[in-house]
């Protein structure tokens, strides 16, 4: 019997990164000394205090059952007191805030609790693949807005086209952006409460990178903006912020039945969250913080390192304010791809092509500073003696 693939998982865009996962591994099985700047995924170690946190609490028998839904009241609460110190907004820690297994589990659910077969949501062009991926497997229709320069790779809400605008479900967005570094002002998010309350939106904000800016920028919330708990959830990670990708911890606040709607899809697929797990992100939420400003500095240094650098050589990149992002337009000659496969090829770089998140992410191509700024410099270097 030859297994025969569901239909969703054939809607599912091809996968770009194909053929350069291919060279790598090529190069990588040669011996080259390849400097990868392809995945986000931080090269710094979890603070110690949170190690120690998880130690601790794995020990503990209690921490080895099963959790509940919406997970422990200490963690709830050390989120509640987070959000409000951080961005001045009060959260209700019983109904608007649910903890998640990394905030990658729940972006990928909410469309099973709020997209029906045929129903559409509007997924940023180019972003995060998971918008598109989840809004697939609930039998949506994922309709892409551009991010486009010209506009600071911030949708034009007005450009959205009304047939698309009344017949959409969820909207995503995220800002500080991935792929593009691009950042937003409450102004926007105050546009997109408009937005969604004439269309009937639900609005699904993606905040995964709000902790990690630089020379002094402090992104805002989505929940900031007035009205917004009525209209929309925000998605925060502890992944970036504290070096804790493989951990798997992440939280979804706001309004409180767009919140059930998704904890009652996760009850009848998941168990839970690791006790321990939820205990170390306790002590990540509300133990010294010293780390994460140190983090900033060490991304600002090889942001510096990487920008300043390919600017010498002539290459036009602008400085990001967050993100560990640098997002820049590929050189004349090259395709987004031809030039990722070229960096491979001759000087053993990764990097994202920006056409694998999107088709407007034609035309660039996305650096992580998630190596040293020394290996950065080197890539630098590499950089400009083939281009
Ligand atoms: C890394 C990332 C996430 C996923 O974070 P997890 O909490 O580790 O699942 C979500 N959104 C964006 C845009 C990201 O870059």
């Amino acid at each position: 019997m030859k297994p025969v693939l569901a239909r969703r998982l054939n809607r599912l865009p091809p996968y770009l990164f194909a053929e350069i996962d291919r060279v790598k591994r090529a190069l990588v099985a040669e011996g080259k000394d390849i400097i990868d700047l392809g995945v986000g995924d931080p090269d710094l170690p979890t603070p110690p205090n949170i190690v120690e946190a998880l130690y601790r609490a794995a020990r503990d028998p209690s921490n080895q059952k099963y959790a509940l839904d919406y997970g422990m009241d200490e963690l709830r609460a050390a989120i509640a007191a987070w959000y409000d110190r951080r961005f001045g907004v009060e959260l209700d820690p019983d109904s608007e805030i649910l903890p998640l297994i990394g905030s990658k589990e729940g972006i990928g659910h909410i469309p099973l609790a709020f997209i029906d077969p045929g129903d559409t949501a509007l997924v940023p062009d180019p972003a995060y693949p998971v918008y598109n991926g989840g809004t697939i497997f609930a039998g949506g229709e994922p309709f892409r807005i551009p991010l486009l320069e010209k506009n600071g790779f911030i949708p034009d809400l007005a450009a959205i086209p009304a047939g698309a605008a009344a017949k959409a479900k969820l909207i995503f967005l995220n800002y500080p952006n991935n792929p593009t570094a691009a950042t937003c002002g409450i102004d926007f998010f105050e546009r997109l409460v408009d937005f969604a309350r004439k269309n009937g939106i639900i609005v699904c904000h993606d905040a995964a990178y709000t902790e990690l800016a630089f020379d002094g920028y402090r992104p805002p919330s989505f929940l900031q903006a007035e009205g917004a708990v009525e209209v929309g959830i925000e998605f925060h990670s502890l992944s970036k912020t504290y070096n804790m990708t493989g951990w798997r911890l992440g939280f979804a606040v706001g309004n409180a039945d767009i919140l059930k709607g998704l904890s009652t899809v996760k009850s009848n697929i998941d168990s839970g969250i690791f006790g321990a797990v939820q205990i170390a992100g306790v002590e990540a939420l509300t133990g010294p913080q010293n780390y994460v400003d140190e983090h900033n500095r060490i991304y600002r240094e090889r942001r510096d390192a990487l920008v300043d650098g390919l600017n010498a050589m002539g290459w036009k990149v602008e400085k990001p304010k967050a993100t560990f992002y640098v997002w820049a337009p590929v050189p004349d000659g090259y395709t987004s791809a031809s030039l990722a496969k070229t960096l491979l090829e001759r000087a053993a770089i990764v990097a994202t092509p920006g056409s694998g998140l999107g088709s407007h992410g034609e035309g660039y191509i996305r650096f992580a500073l998630t190596r040293s700024k020394e290996r950065i410099r080197e890539a630098v270097e590499r950089m400009a003696r083939i281009l």
